[in-house]
């Protein structure tokens, strides 16, 4: 249609909320490694960056696939190996119900 697609509001848009969440769960993962390595307790915090980046980055794959259009669904394009393989982030090293757990006990000890 002329021009870049992300260059449509719309797309352009779901593209800064990939990038938004990308780095906000950069910050809590980080935020948990330095509670790790300074020698705090980090449990709270490790759970909450796997729940949150293991969703997160499940969301952003799905919208890739979106903006890709019918060339995200194909598999001569690699967004949608991108989607089939982070949907087990969600699964291993505890699941993100799981990790919800550990963060709501935390909370509420
Ligand atoms: C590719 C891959 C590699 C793996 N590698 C390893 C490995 O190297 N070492 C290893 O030990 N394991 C490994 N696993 C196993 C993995 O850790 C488990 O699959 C995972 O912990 C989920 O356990 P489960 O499959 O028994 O699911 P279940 O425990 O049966 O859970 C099924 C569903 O119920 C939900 N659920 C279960 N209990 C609760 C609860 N109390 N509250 C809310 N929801 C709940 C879960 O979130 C999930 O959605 C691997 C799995 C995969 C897919």
């Amino acid at each position: 249609m002329g021009k870049p697609i992300y260059k449509h509001q719309a797309i352009g848009h779901s593209i800064a909320d990939m990038a938004i969440n990308i780095q906000a769960a950069r910050l809590l993962t980080w935020q948990s490694a330095v509670l790790h390595d300074s020698g705090q307790q980090n449990s709270t915090y490790a759970a909450m960056a796997k729940a949150f980046a293991a969703d997160m980055a499940m969301k952003v794959c799905i919208d890739a696939v979106q903006v890709f259009g019918g060339y995200g669904y194909i598999s001569e394009y690699p967004v949608e190996k991108l989607m089939r393989d982070v949907k087990v982030s969600q699964i291993y090293e505890g699941t993100s119900q799981i990790q919800r757990n550990i963060i709501v006990r935390e909370l509420f000890h």
